[in-house]
């Protein structure tokens, strides 16, 4: 049987703690005590753990674990998805689907075709998408939890600086399939998966000159087939052609 593996929100070199509902969670439903074995995630690395105390009184809600040893951590997919702000409810259901499939990071933008009252909420929605993403990784026993940036303008992911290989998921490409592209990072980067972003477009798609700006900086337009795939259904293809090479 696996152990359950819980995602701490504290920790130090030789503790970690688990607080609020999952602390809850655990003390009562699972009933833990002291002495019970787990996998805990502390900063991105997993550790063989064992329950120290349980503190559930008042409004502390804490389970402390000592940590007994390192474990292998399986790394995330290095994929960073720039994903345009579009219906959140299908957006929050590609934030935790990407979490399943091993994303490292999200970078929400705001594109030309995004809802207007969706970019003027998503800076208070970010919270409840980090929620999304750290409960999916909980659930994928991740060993560690994807970045949920602050939404920026498209523009300005577009034009920065980047090292990585820059992909964007465009609907009216019909020449270069992503495997071509992920094939081709492969052979520059020598041994290992190189480092990728990959754009996806809002509901109504890329505007004209959203196009011509990730042309003019240098990100590859790729097809992932002659379908029109929703935004959510992109992502979760997408992610699986990167892992896809990863064996
Ligand atoms: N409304 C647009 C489709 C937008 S789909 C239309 O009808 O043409 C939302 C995003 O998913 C697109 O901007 C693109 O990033 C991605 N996408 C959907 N289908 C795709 C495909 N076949 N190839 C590459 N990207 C695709």
């Amino acid at each position: 049987m696996t152990r359950r593996r819980w995602i701490a929100e504290r920790w130090d070199e030789a503790t970690a703690t688990i607080e609020g509902a999952q602390a809850e969670h655990l003390a009562r439903v699972l009933r833990a005590e002291p002495g019970m074995e787990a996998d805990v995630v502390a900063g991105g690395r997993v550790f063989h753990a064992q329950v120290a105390a349980v503190a559930l009184d008042g409004d502390t809600r804490e389970v402390r674990f000592n940590l007994l040893a390192e474990l292998e951590a399986d790394p995330a997919l290095p994929v960073t998805l720039v994903l345009s702000i579009y219906k959140f409810d299908h957006m929050e259901w590609a934030i935790e689907k990407a979490t399943e499939l091993g994303v490292r990071a999200i970078a929400p933008v705001v594109a030309r075709r995004t809802e207007k009252h969706l970019a003027q909420a998503a800076a208070k929605r970010v919270e409840r998408w980090r929620r999304i993403a750290h409960e999916a990784a909980q659930q994928a026993r991740r060993a560690d939890v994807p970045a949920i940036d602050d939404p920026t303008p498209l523009a300005n992911r577009v034009r920065a600086e980047s090292a990585v290989t820059r992909i964007v998921l465009a609907e009216q490409e019909r020449t270069t399939t992503l495997r071509a592209a992920i094939l081709e990072a492969l052979a520059a980067s020598g041994a290992e998966m190189p480092a990728i972003e990959i754009a996806i477009g809002p509901e109504g798609g890329w505007a004209p000159n959203e196009e011509a700006l990730f042309d003019a900086n240098g990100w590859r337009s790729v097809s992932l087939g002659p379908r029109i795939l929703r935004a959510e259904t992109a992502a979760i293809a997408a992610l699986a052609v990167v892992a896809s090479h990863l064996e």
